[in-house]
């Protein structure tokens, strides 16, 4: 997962969606997509028509940017979308959605996915009771994912997950709080994918 670096809401006002890429603020009143839905700068309220192309490629940005991944990996999911059969767009949906960095925002046992990338690099999490260091880890149907038993790292997750709990958690996960640890239930399928995605423009982007 890559790093964002520099200002994040900027970059759902570009892509004109809300990412979610800044933790709890999103969720409020303050977010900058409430306040100025419209691309940032000086000529922000310019209206600029996308041509074919441009939709294609937003919805891809948007894509990329919302779980933090980079063109190499993405390629990287869409190919194996493509291989499983069925329908590819709700593969690689599917794909993003099984990283333990995201698994762990939806649990709301991280603020953000870069939080949860973060926490995960600094070996604050098991799952299965074994310690996992690689966001892009992909969890699978029956996952435990328990936060690491020294007093620092249950501080952390304890402290984020006081600020999301009261969020809902996708049918597919479930969360315990005392204390806190997340089930996988099973694999997320079509109409569990909460995303704001148009996941056919992916799919022609990807496969010219
Ligand atoms: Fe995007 Fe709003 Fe979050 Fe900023 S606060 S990153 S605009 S969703």
């Amino acid at each position: 997962m890559a790093r964002l670096i520099g200002p994040k809401c900027r970059i759902c006002r570009r892509l004109g969606t809300k990412l979610f890429l800044k933790g709890t603020r999103c969720e409020t009143a303050h977010c900058a997509m409430e306040k100025r839905n419209k691309p940032p700068g000086q000529h922000g309220d310019k209206r600029v028509r996308l041509t074919d192309y441009g939709l294609h490629l937003r919805e891809v940005q948007r894509a990329k940017k919302m779980y933090g991944v980079m063109q190499r990996q993405f390629t990287l999911y869409y190919k194996t979308a493509l291989r499983k059969g069925g329908n590819t767009g709700d593969n690689l949906v599917q794909l993003l959605e099984q990283r333990l960095d995201n698994v762990l925002y939806r649990l709301s046992m991280a603020n953000s996915r870069d939080h949860a990338r973060q926490m995960v690099l600094h070996g604050h999490f098991h799952v299965n009771g074994k310690k996992v260091r690689i966001p892009s880890y992909r969890v699978q149907a029956g996952d435990i994912l328990e936060t690491n038993p020294r007093d620092k790292s249950k501080k952390i997750v304890q402290d984020a997950h006081e600020n999301r709990k009261d969020l809902e958690v996708p049918s597919w996960l479930k969360v315990e709080d005392e204390p806190i640890k997340g089930t996988v239930v099973s694999i997320p399928q079509a109409e569990e994918l909460a995303t704001p995605l148009e996941t056919q423009l992916i799919v022609e982007y990807m496969s010219r």
